[in-house]
């Protein structure tokens, strides 16, 4: 016989003994949550809409892609894919993972969108070809594109995972043959979460799925459709080798002393000053890894203009020079750096080189105060420049 206990508002089973499937349950919700930065009370309020069977429907589409975006979802530990599947949602149409094929599939698919009409979430994984009708991609001798005009129409909300998806990625890349596209140039008309990234980190998604389970509605998005807990910082911002880029000590070569020192990558074709990701703080892979982590410069997977539309080596300019104030002190070598390595020639000069604004702002105040108190007897050295 079940028990009749419940999840209060404080995550605590009352009124029946708890069971290890909702202890487990709770912990899986507070551990989603805690994984993409949301607060333990959104955790909390997706395990109550899980205990209460209110797990989305989930239709996942594959078009024109390669499956590492769900081969980076079967990745997940907490939860784990089976958790996710068993206990938060009900992933009822997915051509990778469904057990049945041909006929099956196709009425899994047409009975969901049947039976939960406005209520299932539309996952898009891959760009969506428009030349020629819509041949160069089918599925069950029908063309993506009308496939995911049908699905998306009925559906409650839409996620674009991966860069294909949301931007059209490699398959739109010059000379498009294809003429592929993302989901929001296909359905203009939309609202469309997009979580790029090549592949995109699967608690992104995750947290964005939960989200809608807990909260009925979809996080903040960025100007580009994107998730703003997960999206709203570039990866320069938080980057393990800032204290570098701001001290001026760059990578020139791979191999060099500077790349087996663990310095900054910008010099070699760094994107992180422009792309907008959490990769730095969630990382990849569950073992710690991540692109610029193991010594490869970021290659801007999840912006539209960066991957696959400039070459891996090219320098790009730094968006925000601004180092954030809890930093490491910046201490930059006097050997001298070049502007455009750093990205804001014309705001240091001589000794300053390879420091940001603010770094260079610090020294410039610091090096007129000692002319000042120089000139002065010393008085107005003894402030402190910030
Ligand atoms: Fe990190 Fe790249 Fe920025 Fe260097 S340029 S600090 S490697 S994100």
């Amino acid at each position: 016989m079940a028990d009749s206990g419940t999840l209060g508002a404080t995550g605590r089973w009352t009124g029946g003994p708890t069971t290890d499937r909702r202890a487990v349950l709770k912990q899986v919700c507070i551990l989603a949550a805690a994984s993409v930065g949301l607060p333990s009370s959104v955790g909390v309020r997706i395990a109550l809409a899980a205990a209460s069977g209110l797990r989305p429907s989930v239709i996942w589409l594959h078009f024109q892609e390669c499956t590492g975006c769900t081969e980076t979802l079967l990745r997940t530990s907490h939860p784990t894919l089976s958790k996710l599947i068993l206990d938060l949602i009900s992933l009822d149409y997915h051509e990778t993972l469904l057990v049945g094929a041909g006929r099956q599939a196709h009425d899994a698919l047409r009975e969901t969108m049947e039976q939960r009409v406005g209520k299932y979430v539309c996952v898009v994984e891959g760009s969506i070809p428009t030349a020629d009708n819509g041949v160069h991609c089918k599925i069950g001798g029908r063309p993506a594109v009308e496939i995911l005009r049908e699905v998306a129409d009925r559906a409650g909300a839409i996620i674009a995972i991966g860069s294909c998806a949301a931007f059209g990625g490699l398959a739109a890349a010059d000379p498009n043959p294809t003429r592929a596209k993302g989901v929001s140039d296909v359905l203009p008309d939309k609202t469309i979460v997009n979580i790029p990234g090549c592949p995109p980190n699967p608690y992104n998604f995750l947290g964005t799925v939960l989200q809608y389970v807990a909260l009925g509605g979809l996080p903040e998005l960025d100007e580009k459709g994107r998730p703003k807990f997960a999206y709203g910082r570039t990866i320069h911002e938080h980057c393990p080798r800032r204290p570098h880029f701001d001290a001026g000590r760059f990578v020139r070569k791979f191999g060099d002393e500077g790349h087996r020192e663990g310095w900054c990558l910008y010099a070699v074709g760094c994107k992180g000053p422009q792309t907008h990701a959490n990769c730095p703080t969630q990382q990849f892979g569950e073992v710690g890894a991540w692109p610029v982590g193991v010594g490869h410069p970021c290659v801007g997977c999840t912006e539209e203009k960066l991957l696959w539309r400039t070459a891996i080596h090219e320098t790009i300019p730094v968006e925000s020079p601004t180092s954030p104030a809890f930093y490491p002190p910046v201490e930059p070598t006097r050997q001298g750096v070049s502007p455009v390595a750093t990205g804001v020639a014309g705001l240091v000069a001589g000794g300053l080189l390879g420091a940001t604004i603010m770094g260079a702002r610090k020294l410039s105040r610091k090096h007129m105060e000692e002319e000042e108190g120089g000139e002065k007897g010393g008085t107005a050295g003894r402030e402190k420049g910030t």
